[in-house]
C-alpha cells in the first residue's frame, strides 16, 4: 500500500477507538477488494465521525482512487451514478455502499468567468432515497475546464479527479474529513478533525464565507450536524452563516427539498427547526412559516408544529415510517391559517378557501423548496379533510376510514385538537370509531348523525376560540 501523506497525521488502531466490529460487513467487502487490486480502500465522512463519537453510522462511505470504471470492473453488483461526476454504487441487498473516487479541491481558481446559465434547475424534487451526493444542483456539463463558478463565488463545475492529498480539501467540515484506512486501520486526519470531533466542534475547512459562497447548502448541512450530532458550531462559521445566509435563496429548490427532509425527517427535527431559527437560516430556506411566527410569537401554531415535530421524531427513532407530506402539512400549517382567516368567517370551513390557501401557501414555499407534486396533493388532502372530519355526516364519514390520506388527517385533527384547534369529543369519536368493530362502527355513525339532528355536537360548526397570538385556521 502506498505510504501515509506526509501532510496527514496518520493515527494508527492503537491510538483510536474504531474497530472493525462496528463496520458494515459489506463496507469491509468493498475496502477489502479494492485494497487486493492494488487500490486504496478508505472510510471517510460521516460514518467515521459517527463512530467516533459513539453513533451508529446512517451509512458507510469509502473513498478510493481507482477510479469509477475500475470500481464497476471489481464488482458485479456495482452501478455507476451522478451526472456530474461519476459514484459508484455497490448493492448488497438493501445496503449500498457508495464508493466515490478522489477528486481535487475546489479552491476558487483565478481567471475563472461567472457562468451562471450552467445552472439550470431540476424538475421534480429528489426521493428520499436519494444518493447522498455533492452538489447535486449542478447539471451535466461537458465543458473542459476543471473547476468554474458563478458570480456569487459559487461551483458550477468541478470534474478533475485527484488523490487523497486533494480530496480532503473539497470536504464541509474537519469533523467530516477523516479517512479510516483499511491498509494498516490507521486514521489520517489532514485537518485536525479528531480533536474537533473530540470537542463536538463543527469548524469549516478553510474560510467559511469563501466555503458558504461556494455551495450555501453547507450553511444548512452545519445546522443540521449540530442538531443531529449536538456539536457546536465554531464562532467563524457563525459569523459566516450570518452574513452568508441570504446566498441560501439561490440554492436550486429541489435540492433543498432534499435537504428540508434530512434535517425535519432524520430523528431529530425539533431540534432541527431551533437551530435553523436561531441561526437565521430558516427566514431563508422557509420565509413564510418564518414570517408567520415572528408575526404570531408562542403561538398554538408553533405549539402544533413542535408537538408534531416532536412525534415525527419519535416515530423515527421507532423504525416507523414518517412521509413529507404530513411535514409539510405541519410546516404551512401557520401560512395557510393565515391565508384562511384573511378571508370572512363564514368562509372558512368550505373546501374552496382552504384549498385556495393551500395553494398559494406551497405556491410562496415553492420559490426555495421544490415540494414534488404527490406531497402538494397531499397536503390539500389533508387540510381538505380537517372540516370532514370535524362534521362527520353519519355512515358517509365511514368511507372516509378507507381516504389514502386518512391517517395522515386524523394525527394532525389529533395534534389540533390536542391544543384547542379543533373540538376534542371529535378527535375522540374518530380514535374510538377505529377501535371499534365494524358492526359498531355503523352504530357510531348514527349516533353523530343523530347527535347532529338534534342540532348538537358533532355537526355544529366547530367552535372558534381566541387565544392571544394563536391563529386557528377553519380548516
Ligand atoms: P450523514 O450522517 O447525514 O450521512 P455525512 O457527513 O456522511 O452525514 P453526507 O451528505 O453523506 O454527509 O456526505 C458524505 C461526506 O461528503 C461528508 O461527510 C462530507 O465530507 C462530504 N460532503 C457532502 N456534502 C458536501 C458539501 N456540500 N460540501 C462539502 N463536502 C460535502
Ligand atoms: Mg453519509
Amino acid at each position: 500500500m502506498d505510504a501515509p501523506a506526509p501532510l496527514a497525521r496518520v493515527v494508527p488502531r492503537a491510538d483510536h477507538s474504531i474497530s472493525r466490529s462496528q463496520i458494515s460487513p459489506n463496507a469491509l467487502r468493498v475496502l477489502y477488494r479494492l485494497k487486493d487490486a492494488g487500490f486504496q480502500g478508505f472510510l471517510v465522512g460521516g460514518c467515521v465521525r459517527d463512530l467516533l463519537i459513539g453513533r451508529a453510522p446512517k451509512d458507510f462511505d469509502v473513498a478510493t482512487n481507482a477510479l469509477p470504471e475500475e470500481v464497476k470492473r471489481l464488482f458485479r453488483n456495482c452501478r455507476l451514478i451522478g451526472r456530474r461526476f461519476r459514484l459508484a454504487h455497490v448493492f448488497f441487498g438493501s445496503e449500498i455502499i457508495e464508493v466515490a473516487t478522489f477528486r481535487a479541491a475546489s479552491a476558487p481558481a483565478q481567471g475563472e468567468e461567472p457562468l451562471a446559465d450552467l445552472d439550470p434547475e431540476e424538475g421534480e424534487g429528489p426521493e428520499l432515497s436519494e444518493p447522498d451526493e455533492f452538489d447535486a444542483d449542478v447539471a451535466d456539463t461537458q465543458g473542459e475546464d476543471s473547476h468554474v463558478l458563478d458570480e456569487h463565488g459559487r461551483i458550477l463545475r468541478d470534474n478533475a479527479y485527484g488523490t487523497i492529498d486533494d480530496d480532503v480539501w473539497r470536504r464541509d467540515f474537519s469533523a467530516n474529513a477523516l479517512y479510516y484506512n483499511i491498509a494498516d486501520f490507521s486514521i489520517w486526519d489532514y485537518v485536525g478533525g479528531l480533536e474537533d470531533v473530540r470537542a463536538r466542534r463543527l469548524r469549516v475547512i478553510g474560510d467559511p464565507e469563501t466555503r458558504f459562497r461556494e455551495d450555501p447548502v453547507r450553511m444548512l448541512r452545519a445546522a443540521r450536524f449540530a442538531a443531529k450530532l449536538d456539536f457546536a458550531i465554531d464562532p467563524p462559521a457563525l459569523a459566516a452563516i450570518r452574513s452568508c445566509a441570504n446566498l441560501l435563496a439561490s440554492a436550486p429548490p429541489a435540492r433543498l427539498f432534499d435537504e428540508t427532509l434530512k434535517l425535519f425527517l432524520a430523528g431529530h427535527g425539533a431540534q432541527s427547526f431551533a437551530v435553523l431559527r436561531s441561526l437565521g437560516l430558516l427566514a431563508v430556506l422557509l420565509p413564510s412559516v418564518e414570517a408567520y411566527f415572528s408575526k404570531h410569537p408562542a403561538s398554538l401554531v408553533e405549539q402544533l408544529l413542535l408537538r408534531g415535530l416532536e412525534n415525527t421524531d419519535a416515530r423515527v427513532r421507532e423504525g416507523r415510517s414518517v412521509t413529507p407530506t404530513y411535514l409539510f402539512a405541519l410546516l404551512l400549517y401557520g401560512p395557510i391559517a393565515a391565508a384562511i382567516e384573511a378571508l370572512p368567517p363564514n368562509r372558512w370551513h368550505e373546501a374552496g378557501a382552504i384549498l385556495d390557501a393551500c395553494d398559494a401557501a406551497i405556491r410562496e414555499l415553492s420559490a426555495r423548496v421544490a415540494l414534488p407534486r404527490r406531497f402538494a396533493l397531499g397536503v390539500r388532502e389533508m387540510f381538505a379533510l380537517q372540516p370532514r372530519l370535524e362534521q362527520p355526516r353519519g355512515r358517509r364519514a365511514l368511507r372516509l376510514l378507507e381516504h389514502p390520506r386518512f391517517r395522515a388527517a386524523y394525527d394532525l385533527l389529533l395534534l389540533r385538537a390536542g391544543l384547542g384547534l379543533a373540538a376534542p369529543e371529535m378527535a375522540a369519536w374518530w380514535t374510538q370509531l377505529q377501535a371499534a368493530a365494524p358492526e359498531e362502527r355503523g352504530r357510531l355513525a348514527d349516533a353523530v348523525a343523530a347527535g347532529s339532528s338534534r342540532g348538537a355536537g358533532a355537526s355544529r360548526r366547530p367552535r372558534r376560540r381566541r387565544r392571544s397570538g394563536g391563529a386557528k385556521p377553519a380548516a
